[in-house]
């Protein structure tokens, strides 16, 4: 039995309405722990405890974290998650919600991050969160799911962060043949290193992240993402931290589900459908996120109402 639950695929009525054309909806955001992050990092944790580990070890404040910390509570493995000063009260409190030992270190993920590789050993396995070929197989459930379902789409809009969703789904729509899918791939500006990696034709680094969907916040794509930006149909969006914020409070008008500024990023697309293009039945990962509270969205769209 995966630790990850098969999602509903539903047809959204109000955003195939908004978007003139039908709008699927793969609705991650009802992961037990809130985000599509427990595919990827259920299935690592899982291989990871059939090897022996005793132990893992999360840098990730965000969702990565709190999947690592569900894992581990689920597979009977402790589980220590070192996160930066920066990271949110509810961030911690959701982490200590689901068992785990929350280390608080540094003043960036950086540092957090060192402190967490000097924690391993033999047995302890440290779950990265986008860089890992574990990951990118649990990811690829979620077209699993969508082909059992039958329900071949003409493009797939995800949100991309470190580009681990991205892999994943790449690998799933070939391993389900259907490697012609093409992929939107949307990002927040401030946090578009994806969008940054196909325009200067190599892997680059962003200085810095000003976006607030802070789960997209890797400044840098993993490899794998990069190279299939150059065999796969990939077409990169980037919306502003507005439309993203004003995606995810229209999404909870429409399905009544809260998802972080992350996710809205790809909702944004279906809400702005110029940015589609011409496919005709669409299918939104929606990633979901756990770690953003309404009020956090209200304070964050407050600043654009003025
Ligand atoms: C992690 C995450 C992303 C980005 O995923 P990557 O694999 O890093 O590209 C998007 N949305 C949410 C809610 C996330 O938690």
């Amino acid at each position: 039995m995966p630790l990850h639950i098969n999602t509903p695929l539903i047809e959204s009525r109000p955003l195939s309405v908004t978007a003139k054309r039908s709008v699927w909806l793969k609705l991650d955001a009802l992961q037990p722990c809130g985000s599509f992050k427990l595919r990827g990092v259920g299935y690592a944790c899982e291989i990871h405890h059939q090897r022996g580990a005793t132990h893992f070890v999360s840098s990730s404040g965000g969702n990565a974290g709190l999947a690592v910390a569900y894992a581990g509570r689920k597979l009977g493995v402790p589980v220590t998650v070192v996160v930066p000063e920066t990271t949110t009260e509810r961030a911690k409190e959701l982490l200590g919600l689901e068992g785990a030992e929350v280390i608080v270190h540094g003043s960036s993920w950086q540092e957090a991050n060192q402190l967490a590789l000097t924690l391993l050993s033999p047995t302890k396995a440290f779950i990265h969160p986008f860089d890992d070929p574990l990951l990118w197989t649990g990811h690829a459930t979620l077209i699993d799911e969508v082909a059992q379902a039958g329900q071949k789409p003409d493009a797939v809009v995800l949100s991309v962060g470190g580009g681990g969703l991205l892999c994943g789904v790449i690998e799933g729509l070939m391993r389900n043949g259907w490697q012609d899918v093409p992929v939107i791939a949307a990002e927040t500006e401030g946090a578009a290193s994806f969008h940054a990696a196909t325009e200067a034709g190599q892997l680059v680094e962003l200085d810095r992240i000003s976006s607030i969907a802070t789960s997209l916040g890797a400044k840098r794509i993993c490899e794998q993402a990069y190279q299939y930006s150059q065999t796969h149909s990939i077409q990169s969006v980037v919306v502003t931290d507005q439309a993203a914020l004003k995606a995810c409070k229209q999404f909870l008008v429409d399905h009544r589900v809260l998802v972080e500024p992350a996710c809205g990023a790809a909702l944004a697309l279906a809400y702005e459908p110029h940015l589609l293009g011409e496919y005709q039945n669409v299918l939104v990962v929606v990633c979901g996120g756990a770690t953003a509270t309404l009020e956090q969205i209200e304070q964050w769209s407050s600043k654009y109402d003025r």
